[in-house]
């Protein structure tokens, strides 16, 4: 299976590079435009940092030559406590995560790095077990890829991630700031207060606060609400949702039998207050 897998990979990777190589020609020969303005040679000028935590040398080494290739700057950890150091250390842009490690859960580094950082995490799993996907999730992480993949795959996601985590042009568009009753926020910052009180608000529970709020006065959707802020790539059970929105409630003092700010529409999703809700 080890072999099998280094195999796919490998394959995978010429293949991507080539059909990479192939586009860039028809581009330019095609529109003329330089070969930079193309949106995915952004990763290539920024190197942004992956740090893989990975022990199978297997699976590592050619995923991470297959993300050098793909413009990212890689970087192997083959035990929790590297990862750990080497996450601290190295400050990446996004860890990509494997669950079994010799020293060690995946979890608890994602616990770990999650008490100090909102580094983006993508979980590496062998296991076909749903329940494991779902612990990764509540504990932080953003998504999952499941052994075996492809390192085109696992690439897809990354840029994926990459892409919903560090977005802050449309708050920037939309204007930055949000005011609905004693709660303000601030999309440039990320950052939300209560009655001029900072709130201490993990990333997804800002996202989940921003995508409710954006919509106040209207239910969004539970299946909504998991595509914005979780992307589209899900299974089973939305446990994962109302562990945040909880978390989010007790952050904003509201009582979820008699909410202030977020109310919940039996079998279909939640409604942020209006402002016209909560004045007068
Ligand atoms: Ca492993």
């Amino acid at each position: 299976m080890t072999t099998a897998m280094t195999t796919r990979a490998a394959t995978e990777v010429a293949t991507t590079t080539d059909r990479r190589a192939a586009d860039r020609g028809a581009d330019g020969a095609a529109d003329g435009r330089p070969v930079a303005s193309r949106a995915y040679d952004s990763d290539v000028i920024e190197r942004r940092k992956v740090l893989l935590v990975e022990d199978e040398r297997s699976i590592s080494g050619p995923l991470a030559a297959a993300l050098e290739r793909e413009g990212f700057d890689a970087t192997v950890a083959g035990t929790a406590s590297e990862a750990l150091e080497l996450a601290s250390e190295a400050v990446p842009d996004l860890v990509l995560l494997d669950l079994m490690l010799p020293d060690g859960s995946g979890f608890d580094v994602c616990r770990e790095l999650r008490r100090t950082s909102d580094v983006p995490v993508v979980m590496l799993t062998a296991r076909a077990d749903e329940a494991d996907r779902i612990v990764g999730l509540e504990l932080g992480a953003d998504d999952y890829v499941v052994k075996p993949f492809s390192a085109r795959e696992v690439i897809a996601r990354v840029r994926a991630v990459l892409r919903r985590t560090t977005a802050p042009a449309r708050g920037a568009e939309e204007g930055g700031r949000v005011e609905i009753g004693d709660l303000t926020l601030d999309r440039e910052r990320r950052s939300a207060a209560l009655a001029g009180e900072e709130l201490d608000l993990s990333r997804k529970e800002f996202d989940l606060l921003e995508r409710l709020m954006r919509a106040a006065g209207t239910v969004v959707t539970r299946e909504q609400l998991i595509e914005d802020v979780w992307d589209m790539n899900w299974f089973g059970s939305t446990k994962t949702l109302d562990v945040h929105v909880s978390g989010l409630r007790r952050k904003l003092g509201d009582d979820a039998a008699e909410p202030r700010y977020i109310h919940t529409v039996r079998g279909v999703g939640f409604r942020f207050s209006a402002p016209s809700d909560l004045t007068g």
